[in-house]
C-alpha cells in the first residue's frame, strides 16, 4: 500500500502509525485460532457472559395503510413482515426503510437514513443511530463525526464513494434507520424491530469485513453488553463474517487518547480483508 505525504501528515498529526509499516504483528494473524465466533457459547470462565439471542418476532403481514387523508398519522405497526424483508434486493429495502412505521421513531424522524456506499463493498461500517445532521440529511456518519470516519477510511485508501473498485469501498450503515428523539439511546425494542432491515443490508452486501462502531452496534451485531474496550482487538464474527469492534468516531471526538486504539482496531480489520482477498483469489 502506497501512502501519499497528506495521509502521512494526518496520521502524524493524530499520533497514529501508518498501515503496512509498522502495523502490529496481531493485526495481520489472521487464523482460525485469532477468531472468535459471537455465536459460540460463552467460556465457563467468562464472568459475565453474552445474553442470548432474542427469539425472532413473530411473522405477519403490515397492516394495510389508511388511505383516508383527513386521519391522524398513522401509529407505529407492531412488526416488519420478515419474510418480504429477507427476500427484498436494494431498491425495495431502501422504499421498505422509508415507509416503515414498526416502532415509535417513525412519528419523530425527519426522514429515515438508509445507508450509503458502494452496493458490493468488500468493507462495512456499522454505527448506532441517526443524529440530528443524519436526519436532516438523510445519510449516516456526517458532521464532524462522519469527517473523522471518512479520514480514517482514506488513511487505509477506502471510501463511501457507490462507484469504483469493491475492494476499496466502503458501505455505512446503522443499527436504526431512525433518530431517536434528542438523541437519547436506542430502546431495546427500536433496536430488535428495525433488526431485519440490517440483516438483509448484509445479507445483500456479505462483505469481507464488519467494523461494529459502538456501543449499540456491537448489542446488535454480537448480543453482548460487555462495553467496546474488553471486544476490541480480537475478530469476532457475525453470520460467519469476520467482526471487528471499534470506538465510534463521536465518541473518538471526545476522547482524543483512543484514536490510537481505534486506528489499530481499523488496521486489524485491514489485514482480516486483505487475508479474505488472498483467499478469494
Ligand atoms: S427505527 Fe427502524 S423499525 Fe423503527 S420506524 Fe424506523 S425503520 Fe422502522
Amino acid at each position: 500500500m502506497s501512502w501519499t505525504e497528506r495521509q502521512r501528515a494526518l496520521l502524524g498529526a493524530m499520533g497514529l502509525r501508518v498501515w503496512g509499516e509498522t502495523a502490529p504483528e496481531h493485526a495481520l494473524a489472521t487464523s482460525d485460532a485469532g477468531l472468535e465466533d459471537a455465536a459460540a457459547p460463552a467460556s465457563p470462565s467468562d464472568p459475565d457472559p453474552a445474553p442470548p439471542r432474542p427469539a425472532a418476532p413473530e411473522r405477519r403481514r403490515a397492516p394495510a395503510p389508511q388511505a383516508d387523508a383527513a386521519s391522524p398519522p398513522p401509529r407505529a405497526s407492531p412488526a416488519i413482515d420478515l419474510g418480504a424483508v429477507a427476500a427484498m434486493e436494494w431498491p425495495a429495502l431502501r422504499e421498505a426503510v422509508a415507509a416503515c412505521r414498526a416502532c415509535d421513531l417513525c412519528q419523530t424522524r425527519t426522514q429515515t437514513v438508509f445507508g450509503v456506499g458502494h452496493a458490493r463493498a468488500h468493507w462495512m461500517v456499522v454505527g448506532e443511530a441517526p443524529g440530528e445532521q443524519e436526519d436532516r440529511q438523510g445519510e449516516p456518519f456526517v458532521g464532524a463525526a462522519g469527517q473523522l470516519l471518512d479520514r480514517m477510511l482514506a488513511a487505509l485508501q477506502l471510501s463511501r464513494a457507490d462507484d469504483g473498485d469493491a475492494a476499496s469501498r466502503v458501505y455505512i450503515a446503522n443499527t436504526l434507520k431512525c433518530r431517536p428523539p434528542r438523541n437519547r439511546n436506542p430502546s431495546a425494542e427500536e433496536l430488535h424491530a428495525c433488526e431485519p432491515f440490517l440483516v438483509r443490508q448484509i445479507e445483500l452486501l456479505r462483505p469481507r469485513i464488519i467494523l461494529a462502531m459502538g456501543r449499540f452496534a456491537v448489542q446488535a451485531l454480537l448480543r453482548s453488553d460487555e462495553p467496546v474496550g474488553k471486544l476490541r482487538g480480537r475478530v469476532h464474527r457475525y453470520q460467519g463474517v469476520p467482526l471487528v469492534v471499534t470506538y465510534h468516531p463521536a465518541y473518538l471526538l471526545r476522547n482524543l487518547p483512543d484514536k490510537a486504539r481505534a486506528w489499530e482496531d481499523l488496521c486489524l480489520a485491514a489485514g482480516v480483508a486483505e487475508a479474505a482477498a488472498e483467499a478469494a483469489g
